[in-house]
C-alpha cells in the first residue's frame, strides 16, 4: 500500500490549528455539532442488503475499501451499479467514528463531474458503508507512478493527459473555493482515477475525511493532534496552523509539481524538518526536468508566499483551461520523452 511506509519519525512543535479563513471549521477534529446531527438524517441511506461486496480495493485508514454492486441507491433505482464501498473497521474509537460521519456529510454536499459522489450511507449495522461512485483507475499518485518510462516502455502519459488532469484538480479545487471550503489534504494520493483508458478518464478529488495514516511518512504529528501532510504545506500552515483555500492552491501546486514528475516526492533529499526550514525561507520545489516553461509559470504562482498575492483557484483555472486549447498540449506523444528524443520537446 502506497500509504504504509515506516513510521513517521519527527514530531514537530506548532502552534494548535485553529479554523482557517476561508471557512474550514467544519474540518475540526471529533467533536459533532447539532446542526451535523441533522444532516446525518439527510444522507442517501440505504439497507445494506442492497450492497454487496465484490473485492478488495485498498486500504483506507477507516478500515478496508472494496469494489462492490449495489441496487436501489436512492439518486441511481433500482438498477444494479458496480460502486466503491467503504468501511469502517469494527473496534474503531468514537473520534474515527465521527470523522468517518463527517466525510460522508462532507461528500453528500458536494456535486461536482470532479469530485468523488457519495451515492448512498448503511449505518444500520455495522460495519458501517459508506457507498461511493467507482474510480476504476485507484489513486492518481500510483497511476501516476505505473505510467513512468522503463527500459522496455515509453511513458505511458503524454502532455495533453497530463494537462487533463490538471485541470481536472483544478476544476474540483475552484468548486470547492466557491463553496467555501477547505480541503486541507490535497495530493495525488488523495485524487482518483475514473478509468486508465484516456478517452474517459476523468481525475476527481476524493478523501474528505482527514483520518491520517499514522503510518505514512507523509503525515506528521504535531502537539499530539493532527497528522499533517508537511510537503504538502504552505509557510503559513507549517508556522501557524492556519489553513484556508489560499493554502489548498499552495497544495494543488505540490500536486501540480507530482503530476509533471509522474509522482515525485516533494523536496527529494531532504528530510522533514530541513522541507520546513526551506519552505518558511521562501522555498519551494524546482521546475521539474522537461516541464514546459508556460506549465512551470503557473505552477509557480501557486507558491508565492504573499497570501494576497497568491492566486485564487479560479484564476488559476482559466490559465490551466487556456494551455489545453494550445497545439503543443494537445501532443500525445510520451511525456517525458524517451531518452532518445530527449531535447525534441524541451527545447
Ligand atoms: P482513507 O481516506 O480512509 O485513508 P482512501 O480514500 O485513501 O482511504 O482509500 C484507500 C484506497 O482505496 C485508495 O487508495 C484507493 O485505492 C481505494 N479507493 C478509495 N475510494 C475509492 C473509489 N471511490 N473507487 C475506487 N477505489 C477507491
Amino acid at each position: 500500500n502506497k500509504k504504509r511506509m515506516s513510521k513517521a519519525q519527527a514530531v514537530f512543535t506548532l502552534t494548535p490549528i485553529r479554523p482557517g479563513i476561508g471557512g474550514g471549521n467544519h474540518n475540526s477534529p471529533a467533536h459533532m455539532p447539532a446542526e451535523l446531527v441533522e444532516e446525518l438524517k439527510s444522507l442517501p441511506h440505504v439497507p445494506k442488503s442492497c450492497v454487496n461486496l465484490v473485492r478488495i480495493l485498498g486500504k483506507g485508514s477507516f478500515g478496508e475499501v472494496f469494489e462492490g454492486l449495489a441496487c436501489n441507491l436512492p439518486r441511481i433505482g433500482p438498477k444494479s451499479l458496480r460502486v466503491a464501498v467503504k468501511t469502517l473497521k469494527t473496534g474503531y474509537s468514537e473520534d474515527d467514528r465521527v470523522k468517518f460521519l463527517k466525510e460522508a456529510i462532507l461528500m453528500n454536499n458536494f456535486n461536482h463531474p470532479n469530485i468523488v459522489k457519495l451515492l448512498g450511507v448503511c449505518f444500520d449495522t455495522e460495519p458501517h458503508y459508506l457507498v461511493l461512485e467507482l474510480m476504476e483507475g485507484g489513486d492518481l499518485l500510483t497511476f501516476l507512478r505505473s505510467s513512468r518510462p522503463n527500459d522496455t516502455m515509453p511513458s505511458q502519459l503524454s502532455l495533453k493527459d497530463l494537462v487533463g488532469m490538471m485541470v481536472d484538480v483544478g476544476r474540483g479545487g475552484a468548486y470547492m473555493e466557491q463553496r467555501k471550503h477547505v480541503h486541507r489534504d490535497l495530493a495525488a494520493r488523495n485524487c482518483l482515477i475514473s478509468t486508465r483508458d484516456p478517452q474517459l478518464r476523468v481525475t476527481k478529488i476524493a478523501d474528505f475525511g482527514l483520518a491520517r495514516d499514522v503510518y505514512s511518512n507523509d503525515y506528521y504529528r504535531v502537539n499530539g493532534q493532527d497528522f499533517l501532510p508537511l510537503r504538502w504545506m504552505s509557510p503559513e500552515s507549517t508556522q501557524d496552523g492556519v489553513f484556508s483555500s489560499k493554502t489548498d492552491v499552495w497544495s494543488f501546486g505540490i500536486l501540480l509539481w507530482e503530476i509533471m514528475t509522474l509522482g515525485q516526492l516533494p523536496y527529494p533529499g531532504m528530510h522533514n524538518m530541513q522541507v520546513m526550514s526551506f519552505v518558511r525561507n521562501g522555498g519551494h520545489p524546482e521546475n521539474p526536468t522537461h516541464c514546459p516553461t508556460e506549465i512551470f509559470e503557473i505552477i509557480e504562482q501557486t507558491w508565492i508566499t504573499d497570501v494576497e498575492k497568491r492566486p485564487s483557484f479560479a484564476a488559476l483555472l482559466v490559465q490551466l483551461e487556456a494551455l489545453k486549447l494550445r497545439p503543443e498540449f494537445i501532443d500525445d506523444s510520451p511525456f517525458p520523452p524517451s531518452p532518445a528524443d530527449h531535447g525534441s520537446h524541451t527545447n
